[in-house]
């Protein structure tokens, strides 16, 4: 990249290629090109999204940047649903439901972050015996409102094929529909692609969006960093139902060998077992679903170590996946794309420092997430070999492995759910979903919760009693 980056060129359409070329048509005078083969399927699954989505593609609330998105269009162009949480079944002795954000767990994100008040107000939620079930949390909602409304917090379930083609409709780049053949290279990464009709095409930069083919990127690095000891799930039955069902959040239901999902768009609702064949067959999956699946998709949870190499980098699938539990994928190529823009924004020529600060910046993110993941399965299920695996202490990293330590005696902060930066105008947004997964699974026990809050003094103990009631009514009236 000697001379000004005036231009890119995306190859690969599916989810992470169209929201690259969306957000950097529409938030960049770059020239942007998208480079896709309709001979080559995209994932065609990545149906449910974090808030993140909501925020920056559809309200823009974070960046107040406006992309002009009508959301009505949006949730019929793309056969869309709200997603205001995920219900956990099976998965501890009660099953429990995970918000989104929309009541207290959110907003301990949002309290300027004063570790005191935060473990006062865990300390009291355990103590009291928070009830985390899916059926209280909808009829708080039912009772206080049914409608989910335009300055709440929340997520979607859509189409994965129909999001691909309603950010076309909102993209203003060349498209052309051809296979890239061939990457050519030189000292300064990516010289030039050879398409499928012998066309050769030159470009500033280069994003590969490509999936697991890693089209692009492996021609300059692919060291993949593997995370299959801490997260052994590696395949997945999917298949789609042309039924309707009216649920505003994700199912996820403990399986012997891993989780299915269940996710229902307006017109019909998408299933996948998420496994780990190496605790049982593909066979036996199958009939523990006890329904004939579409496909099997097969994975590798992990990640590039260097997703940004001189001037290509690897967005979405083609340099990370975990697996889709809490819907990291799509969030992750969200800010994937904003780091990359406002690093090229403040420093363009500065591409050692940018590859650097940017790989470093992603994969604590999503080392982040796989903790958090891993998590959930830290719920004391030992059914299964596969459950029994996921209790050891052969998937424990080094925050798991300190978060338990602290929990024996203490209750956490926030600063312990593993090391990411936080960035202003970048949002992460999991942290207070840590503390959620944590009551959720009785990590965090009656004891410690006590002793800490009876050392409070009288000030704080009402202190926070009321903060949690206020938390309460605030977020009643914000439904
Ligand atoms: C089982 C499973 C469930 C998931 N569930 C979720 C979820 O609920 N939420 C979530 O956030 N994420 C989820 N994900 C991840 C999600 O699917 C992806 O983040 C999303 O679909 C983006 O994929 P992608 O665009 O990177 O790759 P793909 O969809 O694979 O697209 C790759 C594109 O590159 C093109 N291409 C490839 N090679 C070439 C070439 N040589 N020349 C030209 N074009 C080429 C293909 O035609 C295709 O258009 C899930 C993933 C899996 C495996």
């Amino acid at each position: 990249m000697d001379n000004e980056l005036k231009n890119i060129c995306i190859v690969g359409g599916g989810t992470s290629g169209w929201l690259s070329a969306f957000l950097i048509s529409n938030l960049t005078d770059y020239k942007v090109t998208i480079i896709d083969s309709d001979k080559v399927p995209t994932i065609g699954v990545g149906e449910g999204t974090t808030g993140i989505f909501t925020d920056v593609v559809i309200k823009n609330y974070v960046h107040k940047f406006n992309l002009n998105i009508n959301e009505l269009e949006f949730l019929h162009a793309c056969d869309a649903t709200y997603k205001l949480g995920i219900n956990f079944e099976g998965w501890t002795k009660k099953d429990y439901f995970e918000p989104i954000d929309l009541l207290l767990w959110g907003r301990l994100s949002t309290i300027d972050v004063d570790h005191n008040i935060e473990r006062s107000i865990v300390s009291h939620l355990v103590n009291s015996d928070y009830d985390m079930s899916e059926s209280t949390y909808f009829s708080v909602l039912n009772k206080y409102n049914k409608n989910v409304r335009n300055d709440d917090v929340y997520a979607y379930h859509f189409d994965s094929d129909k999001i691909c083609e309603f950010l076309k409709t909102k993209s203003n780049v060349t498209i052309k529909n051809l296979k890239v053949n061939h990457v050519l290279t030189n000292e300064n990464g990516i010289d030039e692609i050879i398409l499928e009709d012998d066309t050769r095409v030159k470009s500033d930069f280069f994003i590969d969006c490509t999936g697991f083919r890693r089209a692009l990127i492996k021609e300059l690095s692919d060291e993949w960093i593997n995370f299959n000891q801490f997260l052994p799930v590696n395949s997945a039955y999917v298949y789609r139902e042309n039924k309707q069902i009216a649920n505003r959040y994700t199912n996820a239901k403990a399986m012997n060998c891993g989780w299915k999902w269940t996710i229902p768009t307006r017109s019909r609702t998408g299933n996948g077992y998420i496994f780990s064949d190496n605790f049982c067959s593909h066979d036996e999956a199958v009939r523990e679903l006890d329904v004939e699946p579409d496909r099997l998709i097969k994975f590798d949870s992990g990640h590039l170590k260097y997703s940004w190499n001189k001037n290509c980098i690897a967005i979405g699938l083609s340099s990370v996946f975990l697996e889709p539990m809490e819907a990291t994928s799509i969030h992750t190529t969200i800010v994937q794309i904003l780091t990359f823009l406002e690093l090229i924004r403040n420093n363009q020529f500065a591409i050692q420092y940018n590859n650097r600060v940017y790989n470093d910046y992603i994969n604590k993110l999503v080392e982040h997430f796989r903790d958090f993941i891993l998590l959930h399965y830290r719920s004391g299920k030992q059914d299964t070999e596969f459950w029994k695996y996921m209790q050891s202490d052969s998937v424990k990293t080094d925050t798991i492995t300190e978060l338990e330590e602290v929990l024996k005696y203490d209750l956490p902060t926030q600063d312990m759910f593993g090391s990411i930066h936080t960035n202003q105008t970048i949002p992460y947004g999991t942290t207070a979903l840590w503390y959620f997964v944590l009551i959720a699974n009785g990590m965090i026990s009656k004891s410690v919760s006590k002793k800490y809050f009876e050392k409070l003094s009288d000030h704080d103990k009402q202190n926070t009693i009321n903060q949690v009631q206020k938390f309460y009514i605030e977020s009643r009236n914000l439904i």
